[in-house]
């Protein structure tokens, strides 16, 4: 039996030639919400990865890589049922069973990616390995959201987590701060500016159950003159309801308890203690009393960098700390804090402010006349091993359409590759901005390209 046929008998995929059989014509198109990069988009993406890559190696922090397919229950478990992502957004289905006899399990493609590290972290025991787990992440996510600019179905982010026992002094507020630390040095790196920091703390769980008392009180005179989702939230979970976005529900929003008035003695210590460290750093920031994030997992520090020039979707990152996020999912204690950035959007920042991350060739090797592709292919092999980015032409064309080409891409240097050259091995190096063309010993090439 053919492959497609194993396929399609044994599930309700539709058959791409139709009933009849004739090949549809329209063409595929990548699915809503999702998108291809392209270069030279993706020339600042490698920036971005690079430059965080950088980063994460200097604050000692080691990349993890988890799978984009998770089991379902645990984000069900970690981010929250009731959250707009999990109650909402989850790409999420019943897997076919093994056997008849079996239920399928349910699977989701990640829409975060704490809650996959923080699995990986309680499966592999990394609490047993000494001092501090200081990890990072750079990969796809997926939500069902309504896509505009700056909110995609498939997004990117760059994550980092700091996850230890107590013992290992996993709680402290300087954890806090290093993470907050890099993320400015992060930033700084990058060139990117109009960042602000928008911090607070949600408190420990027992002040949150407290505020969550409050809240509710608070909002039942006054819910039903706000949106559905409010209404909603007002019930079953009124934290949310700071998180929302609706212009006529911010007046009522405004008039709430402020949970930084109920914070207990220990959450307002830790605050207090992260913001001392954040002074001595000289990292500015501001209080947002109605910071709560979306994600129920957060405890004390919650935090935001928002960029001005975004509009709407105006967070480049967002995270906080989630101490009792292990023990949710079964391990043992283990306080933790971490962050994600939006890749999307912060590669958006970077073009708004004119960054030039697109990369050309330093050099374009121009073979001249029939036989010279091969001494084209050897002097670009010579090039490459000192590290130079280099292009070749092909010999069927003339010189002023290798030049044109060579010109097109951006190319700082030509190289014509002739006979005569071969012969005297001096080889005529072309600036091509300036247009200066001087004779160069082959062996001198390299160093002189790289020199200028
Ligand atoms: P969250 O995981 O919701 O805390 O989001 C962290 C960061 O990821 C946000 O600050 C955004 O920059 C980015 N982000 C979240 N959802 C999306 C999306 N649908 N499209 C693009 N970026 C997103």
């Amino acid at each position: 039996m053919c492959l497609r046929a194993i396929i399609y008998n044994r599930s309700r995929i539709p058959d791409p030639a139709g009933s009849d059989g004739s090949v549809a014509q329209s063409l595929i198109k990548a699915v809503r919400g999702t998108r291809d990069l392209l270069p030279p988009d993706t020339d600042t993406w490698n920036f971005v990865d690079a430059a965080a890559r950088d980063c994460f190696r200097v604050y000692n922090f080691h990349e993890i890589r988890t799978p984009i397919l998770e089991d379902l229950a645990l984000f069900q478990r970690s981010v929250g049922e009731e959250t707009d992502i999990v109650a909402k957004e989850m790409f999420a289905w019943e897997d076919r069973a093994r056997a008849e006899s079996e239920k399928g399990q349910w699977l989701a493609l990640r829409p975060e990616n704490t809650a996959g590290v923080v699995r990986a972290y309680i499966e592999h025991k990394l609490w047993e390995r000494p001092g501090l787990q200081k990890l990072f992440y750079i990969g796809p996510q997926f939500r069902r959201e309504r896509p505009q600019k700056g909110r995609y179905r498939q997004f990117y982010q760059i994550g980092a987590e700091i996850i230890g026992p107590p013992s290992s002094g996993s709680e402290s507020p300087a954890r806090d701060a290093e993470v907050l630390d890099m993320l400015a040095a992060l930033l700084d790196r990058l060139g990117i500016e109009h960042v602000s920091l928008q911090l607070n703390s949600v408190g420990d769980p027992e002040d949150r159950r407290q505020y969550n008392v409050r809240l509710r009180e608070a909002l039942e005179p006054v819910a039903g003159q706000m949106c559905t989702d409010c209404r909603r939230r007002a019930v079953t979970n009124p934290l949310r309801v700071l998180d929302c976005k609706v212009p006529a529900d911010q007046p009522i929003i405004g008039s709430l308890p402020r949970i930084s008035d109920h914070l207990g003695p220990a959450a307002r210590e830790h605050f207090e203690g992260l913001q001392r460290i954040l002074q001595r750093l000289e990292i500015p920031y501001s209080i947002n009393a109605r910071l709560v994030r979306g994600l129920d997992y957060y405890v004390r520090t919650v935090f935001e960098f928002t960029h001005g020039a975004l509009g709407a979707q105006n967070a480049i990152l967002g995270g906080g700390r989630y101490d009792g996020l292990s023990e949710a999912l079964g391990g043992p204690r283990s306080p933790g804090i971490g962050f994600a950035i939006g890749e999307d959007r912060l590669v958006m920042a970077l073009a708004e402010a004119g960054a030039a991350t697109a990369r050309a060739p330093d050099v374009f090797i121009a073979p001249l006349g029939p036989g010279m592709n091969a001494e084209a292919a050897r002097l670009a092999h010579e090039l490459r091993r000192h590290d130079l980015i280099v292009e070749t032409g092909d010999d069927s064309f003339r010189l002023k359409k290798l030049l044109e080409t060579a010109a097109r891409l951006g190319a700082h240097y030509a190289v014509i590759v002739g006979e005569d050259e071969l012969a005297t091995g001096q080889l005529a190096l072309k600036d091509l901005s300036s247009g200066e063309q001087r004779q160069v010993p082959r062996e001198e090439l390299a160093a002189r390209i790289i020199k200028n």
